[in-house]
């Protein structure tokens, strides 16, 4: 079985000391050891003081993004070399909210508006500086009502992945985040998230081959909740969870983590 990971996206929430006392919560309520991967993103101005936070528990560091440059004129950006320095493992990409978001929108309705392309590009820049990158899929309301759910994944799989060398399966995460179901209490039933993630162990078995994809594991993101994580992690291609609001709140993250243990008979 592939050893479960479950990542909090704190995208941009919780000032310095509230991130140092939500990993102190967190560590306080569990062992010293697990049997899963648990690791914290939060903002990337907060890696290095969050990675000394961290020191010493189970819990590992993510950043939220990088830039696919190793350096330059790229104001505002931070490299993947950096994110490492920073003490981070992984690094979340093509997060929904990088891809369409919310906010001042350019005549397309977006503003990062990151592409495919962009994605495959800090895939590969990520890899390279040993970080393992988190990338992030998933369909819109309007993409799955209308029945292209399947095709949107393959075009996210193949372009975000586009000449990306994986040489082993735990270099490489990637989350099932249905866009509908981000942020709106709106979960993805068991039987759907099983069926995406089973859809995309295919396309990663096609593109990297059974010795490599067998072992990449695939998060559910989306509004889970200590409440449904139990049913969502007994689904066999679902591999982890990357959360966002419940990732905020102690008891919250802790009841997520110590479902998802359950949820895989670890505990
Ligand atoms: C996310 O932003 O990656 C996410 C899954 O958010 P939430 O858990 O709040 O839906």
């Amino acid at each position: 079985m592939r050893r479960p990971f479950v990542a909090g996206n704190w995208k941009l929430n919780l000032d310095l000391s509230a991130g140092r006392a939500l990993v102190a919560g967190v560590a306080e309520k569990l062992p010293a050891s697990l049997p899963i991967d648990v690791a914290v993103c939060p903002t990337s101005i907060y890696l290095f003081p969050m990675a000394k936070a961290i020191s010493g528990t189970p819990i590992k560091l993510g950043g939220q993004n990088c830039w696919h440059e190793s350096k330059g004129a790229f104001t505002g950006e931070v490299s993947a070399a950096m994110v490492k320095e920073a003490g981070c493992t992984y690094v979340i990409l093509g997060h929904s909210e990088r891809r369409h978001t919310i906010g001042p929108k350019d005549a397309d309705g977006r503003i990062h508006a990151e592409t495919d392309e962009m994605i495959a590009a800090k895939v590969r820049a990520a890899m390279s500086a040993c970080l393992v990158p988190i990338v992030c899929i998933g369909e819109t309301l309007e993409e799955r009502d209308a029945g292209h759910t399947n095709e949107v994944l393959r075009r996210q799989i193949n372009g975000s992945l586009a000449g990306v060398e994986a040489a082993s399966g735990d270099s490489l995460v990637i989350a099932y985040e249905p866009v509908w179901a981000i942020g709106t209490g709106r979960t993805a039933t068991p039987e759907q998230a099983q069926d995406a993630h089973q859809y995309i162990a295919a396309l990663l078995m096609e593109r990297f081959g059974s010795d490599v994809a067998g072992d990449i594991r695939i998060q559910y993101g989306g509004s889970v909740k200590p409440s449904n994580v139990v049913e969502l992690m007994k689904c066999p291609d679902v591999d982890g969870a990357l959360v966002g609001g419940a990732s905020l709140k102690v008891d919250d993250f802790v009841g997520i983590i110590e479902g998802t243990i359950r949820a895989k008979g670890l505990d």
